[in-house]
């Protein structure tokens, strides 16, 4: 492996599982072949070149339906999440734009989710962005309102990518279900997770994608449901592949890479998890036993074992995120358009602008270790108590000061 560039030190600890995962080295064995003497075509349907992509891609396709209970002529392959997110989406409206014109989703989805309904609403259509509770789960009776005769689709993602809380699939597809509305699931965070069942969930609809679930990145799938059937209409026109429904040269290479990744997982998923469980709890005590005042922002029961998101009250943001030198996290901000804004998703929990700015989104995964959680422990202690001792509002909150009730004198 390279080490990293130009100096000797040694590279920070991996803690960003949400934003993407290594791709786990028995998934690159199964690539391999794909790249040099098996490069057929898929599509080619007059040689063994071709047969036996094809075969290594159905045979793919099969084990990405088996995550989530589908049938592998359920699945479409994608370039990623944020195109099978895309797809879902614009694909239903163009289906459905002469009968409905209403979709609903909600206020902390991905950014691809809420881009695509931005984009449909300037084509007439109209969406309800519902919000969440203080914990980061929506209300099904927000739900159940907010569904009307003209709703073509519901988008309720499986699990939020910042603070890893799971929504009420099973709930919101039985709402859909009996309103007689399609349900569409971003279930990026959620595969090889926890348990997902298209049939049992009611989904008609769910995104996945590769490089979330320690396969490839470049690729990820949409579960397209065929009883009842579900139309959509496709976004990339071309030979027909995929059904129709996304046309391009499927690459086996990474097919084949998906299918494994989610055979590992599904194999994996429930040792793991629980691995996972144990060290995000000894992550958070060890937080909580080094430092006063560590609020946890989400609902940590109806969460993916593998993330945390907390905040440091009396904490500067900016400093905190330069602080983390050994340990690669995620701030609770983002930049957009090259200003720094605090987390959408935070914010629609309630969580003001400054704790927002003050919050590491932790994420676990596959290779973190105990020692891995315990030098992160100690390096955000370290970090977090030399920033207060600078917050001359942490000394006064320290002395017993109400910080909320001063009244601020402009100078
Ligand atoms: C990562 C992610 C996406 C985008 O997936 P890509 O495969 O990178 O396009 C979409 N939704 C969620 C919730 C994600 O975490």
């Amino acid at each position: 492996m390279q080490e990293a560039r130009n100096t000797g030190a040694r590279r920070p600890i991996y803690l960003d599982y949400q934003a993407t995962t290594p791709c786990d080295p028995r998934v690159v064995d199964a690539m391999m072949p794909y790249f040099t003497e098996r490069f057929g075509n898929p599509h080619s349907r007059n040689h063994v070149y071709g047969w036996e992509t094809e075969e290594a891609v159905e045979l793919a396709r099969g084990q990405v339906a088996a995550i989530i209970g589908g049938a592998a002529r359920e699945i479409v392959f994608t370039s990623g999440a944020t195109e099978s997110n895309n797809l879902a989406l614009k694909g239903v409206a163009g289906t459905y734009k002469e009968r409905k014109n209403h979709l609903v989703t909600v206020i902390t989805e991905h950014k691809c989710v809420l881009e695509s309904c931005r984009r449909l609403e300037e084509e007439g259509w109209r969406v309800t962005y519902l919000p969440v509770q203080s914990n980061g789960l929506i209300e099904l009776a927000d739900l159940e309102a907010a569904i009307t005769a003209e709703t073509a689709l519901v988008s309720v993602m499986a699990v939020n990518n910042e603070i890893g809380v799971i929504q009420p699939l099973a709930e919101v597809g039985a709402v859909c279900r009996r309103r007689g509305v399609l349900f569409h699931t971003d279930a990026a965070q959620a595969v090889g997770k926890i348990p997902l069942d298209v049939e049992a969930m009611n989904i008609d609809l769910m995104s996945i994608s590769g490089h979330k679930v320690y396969g490839p990145k470049g690729i990820g799938a949409l579960y397209v449901r065929r009883r009842p059937r579900v139309r959509l209409r496709a976004q990339i026109d071309g030979g027909g592949q995929e059904r129709g429904m996304r046309s391009g040269t499927l690459a086996p290479a990474l097919c084949v890479g998906m299918g494994e990744a989610c055979r590992i997982a599904a194999g994996e998923l429930a040792v793991e998890s629980s691995r996972l469980a144990g060290l995000r709890d000894r992550l958070l005590a060890s937080l909580r036993d080094g430092l006063p005042d560590v609020q946890v922002n989400g609902d940590l029961v109806r969460r993916i074992p593998g993330n945390l998101s907390v905040s440091f009250p009396f904490v500067d943001g900016s400093g905190l995120i330069a602080a983390m030198k050994e340990i690669a996290v995620s701030a609770g901000s983002a930049c957009s358009s090259g200003s720094l804004e605090p987390s959408y998703v935070l914010r629609a929990l309630g969580v003001d602008a400054e704790m927002a700015f003050a919050s590491l989104r932790i994420g676990l995964g596959r290779f973190t270790t105990e020692e891995d959680v315990d030098h992160a422990v100690r390096h955000i202690i370290e970090a977090v108590n030399a920033l207060r001792e600078e917050s001359p509002l942490w000394q006064m909150h320290c002395e017993g000061i109400d910080i909320k009730s001063i009244e601020w004198v402009e100078h």
